[in-house]
């Protein structure tokens, strides 16, 4: 099917479209099969309008675009994992961000795990990064070459923190981790960066002048090598579950202590209990999410990845309809416009990384 997709022009794709989706039904996947393996499974992403469905740690999205894996100030680290996929937003906000941050004077950014190309539960690791606005940035500067592919798999990130006092090496952090952070927490569209406690700890200690960004930055486990973006739900997703509003303040106060209290660091007291994306079925997700799995694949990897080529760069003033513009979308991207109604799942209360 795959192969029948990427060899169609663009005016068939919504007359193919129109009859997949007369065929939709027997295909459609089970409810009680696991979500990661079926969203683990697809290389490409759904070729629909870009819309989040869902919450960061349950939910998927559709529209997905990639991130290049070279760019002027980027590099994307651990490639085969093909988490390089987000929302139009979410790649428009991080070739923004290298940008900015290379005139801060930070060499260049190196890309962890955005998303799988629907998003979704993935296989391993993080509870959230489902629907394309959770973007993992490395704490290490980018190298001034280009990373081999087999280096960009085995390349080990360094920790900013010492594991026995929690607290920031010193040697290792530079106030151009701060300034990084603080771009990132700059932008109207971020609504949260995720570092370890140790590192917010240092910021409380440290930052002068303006101090207002700090409330974005919020402690939490891990982090300790790469910063974690996260931004709101974007127009065009009336289906997308809001996270709580960060409280009001620095956040440098007692929630931050409690880090450094026994209690954060406990051991799980129950160790093999299995993670929520383990055990997540297709019948826990939106509804929605079922379509997204079913739509079709687009026209070319090329089609969808940003930059591609020479063409400039996504605005960030409007990416989605800059996207539209440049031909991104296949043509039948409308037939699968509208998603199905449903319940609205519990959100949850802390969600993960
Ligand atoms: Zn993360």
């Amino acid at each position: 099917m795959r192969a029948l997709w990427a060899k169609m022009t663009k005016g068939a794709v919504a007359v193919a479209a129109l009859s997949i989706l007369a065929t939709a039904a027997p295909q459609q996947a089970d409810a009680q099969e696991l979500a990661k393996t079926l969203f683990g499974s697809h290389k490409l992403p759904a070729a629909t309008q870009p819309q989040s469905i869902g919450f960061y740690s349950k939910g998927c999205f559709s529209g997905g675009v990639a991130i290049a894996t070279d760019g002027p100030t980027w590099q994307a680290m651990r490639l085969s994992r093909n988490r390089r996929w987000g929302h139009p937003a979410m790649i428009s906000l991080i070739g923004k961000l290298s940008h900015d941050a290379v005139q801060d004077g930070w060499p260049g950014l190196l890309l962890g795990d955005i998303s799988q190309p629907r998003g979704g539960p993935m296989l391993t690791g993080h509870a959230s990064h489902q629907i394309g606005l959770d973007a993992d940035i490395w704490f290490t500067p980018m190298p001034d070459r280009r990373l081999t592919p087999q280096e960009r798999e085995n390349m080990s990130a360094v920790s900013l923190i010492d594991p026995k006092t929690r607290r920031v090496v010193e040697k290792r952090w530079t106030p151009a981790h701060a300034r990084l952070l603080k771009r990132a927490a700059s932008y109207s569209e971020v609504e949260r960066i995720l570092v370890h406690p140790g590192i917010k700890k240092k910021l409380c200690d440290t930052v002068t002048g303006d101090r207002s960004w700090l409330r974005k930055v919020r402690p939490f486990w891990g982090h300790d090598y790469h910063f974690h973006v996260r931004i709101g739900c974007q127009p065009g997703s009336p289906d997308c579950k809001r996270q709580e509003a960060v409280p009001a303040g620095e956040g440098c106060d007692k929630s931050l202590a409690w880090w450094f209290t026994e209690e954060p660091w406990r051991p799980n007291p129950n160790p093999d209990a299995p993670k929520a994306r383990d055990v997540m079925k297709m019948s826990s997700l939106p509804k929605a999410c079922r379509a997204v799995l079913e739509a079709p694949d687009p026209v070319s990897i090329a089609a969808v990845t940003y930059p591609s080529g020479n063409a400039a760069m996504i605005t960030r003033a409007d990416p989605i309809a800059a996207i539209a513009a440049s031909g991104g979308l296949p043509a039948g991207a409308s037939a699968f416009a509208s998603t199905p109604e449903f319940g609205a799942p519990l959100p949850f209360p802390r969600p993960g990384d």
